[in-house]
């Protein structure tokens, strides 16, 4: 790799995250290998489309990667199940999370998930140990589940709700539920009212709505306003909701890496590439590459191109 760290094969970052500030990511199962293909999701489609668990990748390697970081003892605000597929289908999250706790205690660890497997008890054991559970839910109607979050055919909404809801109740650290705002698909009268009625049967501490920040998977979906956003909020008609914004400027985060911009920015300007290229080609995980690639975007530095193989970034000076 080009910006002069130790390749970890499962860790990356840490990344200045807008929520939980300098996050150190685990990514658990191989690249896009999710229950979901969501049509939002900015790491690309869906390739492996799956709702077993299994050990995707040896435990005892992730394990051995952690114990050699966190030796360092390095400034962290969490350690963050994440990645480019969904942490819950690996069956070694519990012991992985007790290795972080039992030898680095001092360190919150963080669970981003798409909550789809939380109907089954043992899925929920094994999160306990966890400090903050971040699942999310766009449609509480099969309808708007289907289309926007296009799950595995095994998986239907209603579980999911009483799984998130089951959770809600047993876990004992901080639930914040995400909502994927889509203008047109999870908006309308009928979807906002059966939503608001899941949150209040969920009871999260806090409702973060989003939107799109970046292309999806598919070109026929637009970020919602802030008006939308508003109204969208209002209709939950629930306390503690909040509109997630962007930090004002990651580059002033102490884990913002100024050479990863300039590794980014080099390799473009010689020749255009997809997420997964520039994380190819730098050796960086593909949702560190995400995080610069929006830094770069918002500064007006590189712009994006549709074409037939994804999304290209090339950049914008003359
Ligand atoms: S659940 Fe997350 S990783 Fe999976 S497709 Fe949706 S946005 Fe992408």
């Amino acid at each position: 790799m080009a910006c002069g760290k130790r390749i970890y094969r499962h860790l990356f970052g840490p990344v200045p995250s807008r929520r939980l500030g300098i996050s150190l990511g685990i990514d658990l199962v191989p690249h896009k290998t999710c229950s979901y293909n969501c049509i939002y999701c900015e790491c690309g489609r869906t390739t492996d489309l799956t709702a077993e668990r299994r050990e995707y990748v040896p435990t005892a390697e992730i394990i051995e990667e952690l114990d050699d970081y966190l030796s360092e003892s390095p400034k962290l605000d969490f350690i963050t199940f994440s990645g480019s597929g969904e942490p819950t289908l690996h069956s070694g999250i519990g012991e992985i999370t007790r290795f972080i706790k039992g030898n680095y205690p001092a360190y919150r660890v963080a669970l981003l998930t798409n909550g789809s497997l939380f109907f089954d008890k043992s899925v929920r054991d094994e999160v306990m140990d966890l400090d903050v559970i971040i699942p999310s839910l766009d449609s509480a109607t099969e309808k708007g589940f289907m289309k926007i979050d296009r799950p595995c055919s095994s998986l239907k909404v209603e579980d999911i709700i009483s799984g998130l809801v089951e959770l809600r109740k047993e876990f004992k650290g901080e639930f914040w539920l995400e909502i994927f705002v889509v203008p047109g698909l999870n908006d309308t009268k009928e979807e906002l009212s059966a939503l608001s009625e899941s949150v209040h049967r969920i009871v999260p501490e806090r409702v973060q709505l989003n939107t799109l920040d970046r292309p999806g998977v598919v070109d026929w979906i637009r970020a919602a306003t802030h008006e939308e956003m508003e109204a969208f909020a209002a209709g939950l008609e629930y306390e503690g909701v909040e509109i997630t914004g962007r930090p004002s400027s990651r580059s002033g985060v102490e884990s913002f890496s100024g050479d990863a911009v300039e590794c980014i920015m080099q390799t473009i300007s010689r020749r255009p590439g997809t997420v997964e290229d520039l994380s190819s080609v730098l050796g960086m995980h593909p949702n560190e590459v995400n995080k610069y690639i929006q830094l770069l975007m918002e500064e007006g530095r590189i712009r994006e191109k549709r074409e037939g193989r994804g999304i290209f970034f090339v950049s914008a000076d003359p």
